[in-house]
């Protein structure tokens, strides 16, 4: 998310008679953008993450944590009063959904292999962050902290936020029966996002998440209740919830979810193509690896990952386009939702939200079959052929199939003093499309100034973006150097290994990766073969494609990169008596241990907590006296402090008293 424009949002019904124009502009810009900068080349594998925070509140007196929706000017503070300090220490803080959220990534991006400077740099971050929030929070009773939670558990439960009384009015922005407007950052941007995706879909987003069955689980999510507030919202949700599932109805249910992204810059288009098809189904098995999510809206769930919770609380399709009747036959008529009723004659049925797993391999090798990719994807047909057919600068097929895919979706918000555009030195209308298709992955492009000579400008970078954060930054850099080894392998060995297999298995794989345990139950498609020319896969266990010697991630990728960058000769054990990467093998044994089962992930570490806590009552509900303790353990954890034994119990003995001993 760059900077966030001022100016005037247009709510759906008014923004939707300009989406073609910002679709026919962005593709015009996008075709700039080619022009400009398809043949660059040599550039450096530059690279970084992304950090997403919750400031939670914690009141030592009642027992109770809750997200801080007070303090939203941390955020304004380190982009003013306190930007020079974020310079001094390379850090930069971006906004995000939530207003008790903050993002923070490195300010000037990494180059090659940093080692511990990952680690180093987002410790900066809490630390600048922490010394700006203690400042604006002095003199308060309750205590603060800022946590890297994949989700708050009790998150839309009674009192998890901290307003007094925030039902004395409506929420008028989101409908939800659980989420209070608060929640929401207060820039325009984001409310205006929450209602124009309700309006297109002509319903309130619907959140389906298998519950936790224990002893004595009620049968369905008795927090759903009866309100009179908005009649067509406040009665579609008795409709919706359903038995078994937990059920939640706004957006901030899943964009209040916090995530770890890495995105790397490719030396040249072709090789950012390349590295985006390896790292498809690489998504998938790591995310399985970060899993962090084990509970939503104070109720235990049967599932592990934040990602289909996301990917539901943004889903605008409408009935119509997901193929199923409306919940309210009456109040969205024909399941059209709000799509203008000249277009109804041209609406396609589309099989996924616009956050979801990665569609369509981009090709562009010798590797690439066009039958790998074989799942049903539709896609933008005037925008497949002007980008195909053009003076300005043709795409191949398999290039403009991936953009004309992401083009089927409508602009969600819409600024009136920015309809206009010089598309060929704007970008904003192709971003609005390209933004709000938020996949596995992501192609970044350049802009039109990125011609080849301009070095000061960005290439072509591939984001990767299904992990879940991690409690500490010890693992957050852990997981995105593991990232950052794989995507300096694929740059590496671009000639010789071939990743691709069929994307309807991707999909299967992110199905399964979602069940609870699947690191231990389930087994994942995965390639028999990286260095020959099919795409055969067989289906293994996480522990398998981690560390299986003949196509396992350890012996295949990351043993041969750090054999190539001469860290090691055979094997990343070694690195054990390095003095210059013990820290890389700490991260890599972290890793190789959850990935066998030795060490919990944080989702089954979590979960634990709250089956022995002594006042869990067997029904699967997280109350807020557990929910305190687990923001209390987070907490500790996060600030490397085992005086609880806690991080010794989440990292093992060894990992912990590393992490204590050599802090940075
Ligand atoms: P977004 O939210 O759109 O994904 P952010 O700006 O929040 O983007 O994060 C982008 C990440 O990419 C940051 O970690 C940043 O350091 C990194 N980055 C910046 N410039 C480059 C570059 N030229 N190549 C690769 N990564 C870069
Ligand atoms: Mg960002
Ligand atoms: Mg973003
Ligand atoms: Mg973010
Ligand atoms: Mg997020
Ligand atoms: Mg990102």
């Amino acid at each position: 998310m760059g900077l966030l424009m001022l100016g005037t949002p247009l709510e759906y019904l008014e923004s939707r008679k300009h989406n073609e124009q910002v679709r026919d502009d962005g593709i015009e810009q996008l075709l700039y953008v080619f022009k400009a900068a398809s043949k660059r080349d040599g550039d450096p594998l530059y690279w970084g993450d992304e950090v997403e925070y919750m400031m939670v509140e914690f009141d030592d007196f009642s027992k109770n944590a809750t997200l801080d929706v007070r303090h939203d000017e941390v955020l304004t503070a380190l982009n003013t009063d306190d930007y020079a300090l974020c310079v001094a220490h390379n850090v930069h803080f971006h906004p995000e959904y939530g207003r008790f959220m903050l993002e923070a990534t490195p300010n000037a991006p990494f180059k090659g292999y940093p080692g511990k400077y990952v680690e180093f740099n987002m410790r900066q971050r809490r630390v600048v962050a922490g010394m700006a929030y203690d400042r604006l929070a002095k003199g308060e009773s309750g205590r603060f902290g800022i946590l890297t939670l994949a989700t708050f558990p009790r998150m839309g439960c009674p009192d998890s936020i901290n307003v007094a009384n925030p039902w004395d009015h409506k929420n008028t922005a989101s409908c939800s029966l659980f989420l209070p407007d608060e929640v929401i950052n207060r820039h325009i941007r984001f409310p205006t996002l929450t209602k124009n995706i309700r309006t297109r879909r002509g319903e309130k987003v619907c959140i389906h998440v298998p519950m936790y069955r224990d002893e004595k689980t009620p049968n369905a999510d008795d927090t759903v209740y009866r309100r009179d507030w908005f009649p067509r919202e406040d009665a579609e949700s008795e409709l919706a919830a359903k038995p078994g599932y937990i059920y939640m109805d706004s957006m901030g249910f899943g964009m209040g979810c916090s995530c770890l992204q890495t995105t790397f810059q490719a030396p040249n288009l072709d090789k950012a193509r390349y590295l985006y098809d390896s790292l498809a189904n690489f998504a998938p098995v790591l995310m399985v690896v970060s899993a962090a999510s084990p509970i939503f809206k104070g109720w235990l769930a049967d599932q592990d990952v934040r990602w289909s919770v996301i990917s539901d609380a943004v889903d605008d399709r409408t009935p119509r386009e997901r193929g199923v009747e409306p919940l309210l036959p009456k109040c969205n008529k024909g399941g059209f939702g709000a799509i203008a009723p000249e277009l109804h004659n041209r609406v396609q049925r589309i099989p996924k939200s616009r956050y979801s797993t990665v569609d369509l391999f981009l090709g562009g090798n010798k590797f690439f079959k066009r039958s790998y990719n074989d799942t049903e994807v539709p896609v933008n047909e005037k925008v497949l052929s002007r980008l195909q057919e053009n003076h300005i600068a043709p795409l191949d097929y398999d290039l403009a199939r991936h953009f004309a895919h992401l083009y089927i979706r409508d602009p969600l918000v819409i600024f009136q003093e920015n309809i206009q555009q010089d598309n060929q030195n704007s970008t904003n209308h192709f971003e609005n499309i390209q933004s709000t298709n938020w996949q596995t992955l992501r192609l970044k492009p350049p802009t039109q100034e990125s011609v080849s000579e301009n070095k000061d400008q960005p290439g072509w970078r591939v984001e990767f973006r299904p992990l879940e954060i991690q409690l500490t930054d010890f693992e957050n850099a852990a997981y995105s150097l593991f990232t950052f080894l794989l995507a300096d392998f694929f740059l590496t060995f671009t000639e010789e290994i071939n990743a691709y297999m069929p994307m309807s298995q991707i999909w299967v794989n992110m199905e399964r990766a979602h069940k609870r345990d699947s690191l231990i139950n389930t087994k994942f498609f995965w390639k028999d073969s990286f260095e020959s020319d099919g795409c055969k896969t067989s289906e293994l266990t996480i522990d398998d494609i981690f560390h299986s010697e003949s196509n396992g991630i350890f012996p295949k990728f990351i043993n041969p990169i750090l054999i190539h960058r001469g860290f090691i000769h055979k094997s990343w054990e070694e690195l054990k008596t390095s003095t210059d990467h013990l820290r890389l093998y700490y991260y890599l044994k972290l890793i190789s241990d959850r990935a066998s089962g030795k060490l919990p992930t944080t989702a089954k570490f979590l979960r634990d907590f709250v089956l022995n806590h002594p006042s869990y009552e067997r029904d699967s509900r997280v109350n807020k006296t557990i929910n305190y303790d687990i923001l209390q353990m987070c907490n500790h954890i996060s600030n490397l402090d085992d005086s609880r034994g806690e991080l010794a119990r989440f990292l093992g003995n060894e990992i912990a008293m590393y992490v204590v001993n050599s802090r940075l």
